[in-house]
């Protein structure tokens, strides 16, 4: 069967390999001269089921307010500003903030998260696909008691839905990971360990997975911007392109951010919205004084993770459209917080900023599956957690275009849920 994907980040470069392997015949469409190279390309590399907790909380509102006044506020937010989708998926967001739609929210994504991994890790096997993985888990870290103890009420509700973590006092952490003794000295309450977790370089990954589908007859056409999508009938027809039209029997949107423009032409409202987020690579120069477990400073919502010899720090989200522009003010708490807890790991005269715009949906929850359009499948708005959903995500879509069963249950995650 010919199949087109729209967009080559990870999740639709994931897609397009378990296409090719199921034997279809794939092409994929993408603007940037190679693939990974948006959202995908410097996130904080965790794949993280242990952040399946949604953004959208019942003390979400409250502390989303107290953040509007603090320039570097983890989460920026100007509803003020004249942004019809932001109010849209705003109220979206709101409905989501009861402690029943959270549970149920973490419930979804953390069953795609775990399926992930797993498909993530059997590939790995098959393929040998080396990405600067580290397979050490992910230890967060906490600087005060109540935050400690926070985190330890999330860690029972994650527990329940079977991912089980480890508590460490400040002390078991150091021990864990040494780069951590400066921390301790300061302000280091207790941390917990998902021990099943990972990290490793999404981009790496990405390319060296575009290469795995293309050994298996997929083609990448890179250098091209999708200009619409048509369809008639209750069947997506063609796509229009800056270079020529593409035809196919069945096309999986896969646009990030971008998802909702082109499903949009089809009169499909999806509610994914851009949350943009910045990250620092720099250099290890001391590598002893480097963290090798990946790390998510819980206090800060940071996360800082080891790639070879560089290190990468990312966080921070604004929702403020569809801007990619880097702004330096948000760059300078991660390169801060960096200092402060690894000093000796490099001198930080050498540091790469980026930002990205992570394809969020209200409910923290993808967006997977059928349309009312036979031939049209989604596989977008995977959020704060697309590298870590994107091998599941993508094997989902194979397995529903195929006709097999998917191996999770997938209530819940279709775009009928909106
Ligand atoms: C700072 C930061 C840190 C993060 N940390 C993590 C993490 O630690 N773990 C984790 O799991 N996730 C993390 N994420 C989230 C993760 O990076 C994203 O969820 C993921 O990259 C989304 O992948 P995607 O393939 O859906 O989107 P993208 O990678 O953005 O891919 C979409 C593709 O569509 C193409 N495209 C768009 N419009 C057009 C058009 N008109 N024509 C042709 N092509 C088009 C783009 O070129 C792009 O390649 C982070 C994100 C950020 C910003």
């Amino acid at each position: 069967m010919k199949i087109v994907v729209l967009g080559a980040g990870v999740v639709g470069t994931a897609t397009a390999y378990f296409l090719a392997e199921d034997g279809h015949e794939v092409t994929v469409l993408d603007r940037q001269p190679g693939p990974g190279l948006e959202t995908s390309f410097a996130n904080g590399a965790q794949i993280s089921a242990c952040h399946a907790k949604p953004w959208a909380a019942p003390h979400m509102p409250a502390q989303a307010f107290l953040w509007m006044f603090q320039p570097d506020a983890p989460l920026l937010f100007k509803p003020w500003r004249w942004d019809p989708p932001l109010w849209s998926w705003g109220l979206k967001f709101l409905r989501n903030c009861t402690d029943a739609r959270a549970k149920t929210n973490m419930a979804r994504t953390l069953r795609v998260a775990l399926y992930s991994r797993d498909v993530l890790k059997t590939l790995r096997q098959r393929t040998n696909i080396q990405y600067d993985q580290i397979t050490e888990g992910i230890l967060h870290i906490y600087r005060t008691a109540s935050e400690f103890a926070n985190g330890r009420a999330t860690a029972t509700q994650l527990a329940a839905f079977g991912l089980p973590q480890n508590v460490l006092t400040a002390d078991e952490c150091v021990r864990l990971e040494p780069a951590l003794a400066h921390a301790a000295k300061n302000d280091l309450a207790g941390g917990l360990l998902s021990p099943e977790d990972e990290s490793g370089d999404a981009l790496r990954f990405t390319e060296e997975l575009a290469k795995l589908a293309v050994a298996r007859g997929a083609i990448f056409r890179q250098n091209v911007t999708i200009r619409s999508i048509e369809a008639a009938n209750g069947r997506v027809t063609r796509i229009l392109t800056d270079k020529g039209d593409e035809e196919a029997e069945v096309f999986v949107l896969s646009l990030g951010s971008y998802s909702p423009h082109f499903a949009r032409d089809l009169g499909l409202r999806l509610p994914v919205y851009p949350a943009k987020g910045y990250s620092i690579t720099v250099d290890i120069e001391k590598p002893a004084a480097a963290p090798t477990i990946s790390i998510t400073d819980e206090t800060k919502f940071m996360v800082f993770s080891r790639l070879g010899n560089k290190m990468r720090v990312a966080g921070t989200a604004e929702l403020a459209g569809w801007n990619a522009a880097l702004d330096p003010s948000r760059v300078e708490p991660l390169l801060r917080n960096a200092k402060d807890l690894f000093p000796a790991v490099s001198n930080y005269t050498n540091v790469h900023p980026w930002c990205g715009l992570r394809p969020a949906t209200p409910d923290s929850v993808p967006i997977l599956g059928a349309t009312r359009f036979a031939n049209l499948f989604l596989n977008t708005g995977h959020g704060t957690l697309g590298w870590t959903m994107a091998c599941g995500s993508a094997r989902i879509i194979a397995d529903l275009i195929a006709g097999r069963r998917p191996e999770i249950d997938i209530e819940g995650l279709g775009m009928e849920r909106f």
